[in-house]
């Protein structure tokens, strides 16, 4: 067919397709597939809320624009904690998360966002993309009619913000302290109370009172919400988010409605979304910590052991009775925890053995 035939063919109504009256070398003319994509972040946040711009974008570009996603922040759409149930229902076809937030709808969604004690960013990537916890992630998801893949990493967490010293475990006893998933837990048996509270709402929670002590995320993100403004101690390291993985889940039906280029495009722009995540919080994380300490003098301490040997014992209590009493959870963890432990062993022959003689 010539081309001026295809055009005349596509009818008036379909003139307003770019390809056809510009001149670009289109094959056939194709709607343009819009997207939405609710997050859990404030809109633009640094590293989360940007993380979730850099996936849209990805998909808007690698698709050539045929599929174009925007981006809507916490509450815009939906509340920060209903982008689980808004794309489950089909509300916005995609979220950008962490799957922790989800323990309500199943216990396992936890194991692919942090363990206490778990894995690094690049053991969770390890474990995901080539060690059986991508398949694990997608059964959990599936009753939801969700597919969820990883679409970012903090890394190695920090601590938290207080306003008393933590010299030993019983300093964290009566402490109202916003941590989500299994830290909380974890921190509930050591005597204090976890509140989950999505970001936004930290600092005024912090300033107020509402709550003795917060983690969030790491220096980069920390000092953007200005948490050093209303606490005085910074711990480390974060035990309870050793690289906590983000995420973005798709409605199921939408993602199978797409064309098989685009559904690949979908789930590998997240992949180098990612990994760009991870890139830009080490990259901005020291720089950001420098600030802290230097300009903000903020009291950086770290954990005492004693502390930490205690929340380890009461990290694995609280894993493995979840594993005990949660079919599903059992079966993730089971593959977890054998990664882990291969994990270890070869981290304390790699990274950990070059890390010690680097610092020397
Ligand atoms: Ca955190």
């Amino acid at each position: 067919m010539k081309r001026r035939d295809f055009v005349k063919s596509l009818g008036a109504g379909s003139l307003a397709v770019g390809a056809a009256v510009t001149g670009a070398p289109a094959v056939h003319a194709e709607e343009k597939i819009k997207w939405k994509m609710v997050t859990t972040w404030p809109k633009n946040f640094p590293g989360l809320g940007t993380g979730a711009n850099d996936l849209a974008d990805l998909i808007t570009e690698m698709s050539g624009g045929r599929l174009e996603v925007k981006v809507y922040g916490a509450n815009e759409l939906v509340g920060a904690l209903e982008i689980f149930d808004a794309v489950s229902r089909g509300t916005a076809e995609m979220g950008h998360g962490a799957a922790y937030y989800w323990k309500g709808k199943s216990e396992a969604a936890q194991f692919f966002a942090a363990v206490p004690f778990g894995l690094t960013a690049q053991e969770m990537n390890g474990w995901l993309y080539s060690g059986g916890g991508m398949e694990l992630w997608t059964e959990v998801y599936a009753e939801f009619g969700l597919v969820p893949t990883a679409a970012g990493n903090t890394g190695v967490q920090m601590g938290g913000w207080f306003n008393k010293e933590i010299n030993k475990v019983t300093d964290l006893e009566g402490l109202k302290m916003r941590i989500p998933g299994l830290g909380g837990e974890v921190l509930k048996r050591a005597g204090g109370t976890p509140v989950l509270l999505p970001g936004g709402e930290i600092f005024p929670s912090l300033q107020s009172g509402a709550i003795d002590a917060t983690e969030w995320v790491g220096p980069y993100n920390d000092m953007a919400f200005g948490l050093y403004k209303a606490a005085k101690y910074y711990y480390y390291p974060g035990w309870h988010e050793p690289g906590t993985t983000l995420e973005c889940f798709v409605n199921k039906k939408a993602l199978e409605a797409l064309p098989k280029d685009l559904q690949s495009i979908v789930l590998n722009a997240a992949r180098v979304a990612n990994a760009n995540m991870l890139a830009e919080y080490t990259a901005r994380n020291n720089a950001a910590l420098e600030t802290l300490v230097t300009e903000h003098k903020v009291d950086l301490r770290q954990y005492p052991d004693e502390v930490m040997k205690k929340l380890k014992e009461l990290s694995d209590e609280v894993v493995s009775e979840l594993a005990a009493k949660d079919p599903m959870s059992g079966k993730v963890f089971a593959s977890f925890r054998k990664f882990r432990d291969q994990a270890i062993a070869w981290h304390n022959v790699s990274e950990r053995a070059y890390l010690n003689q680097r610092s020397l």
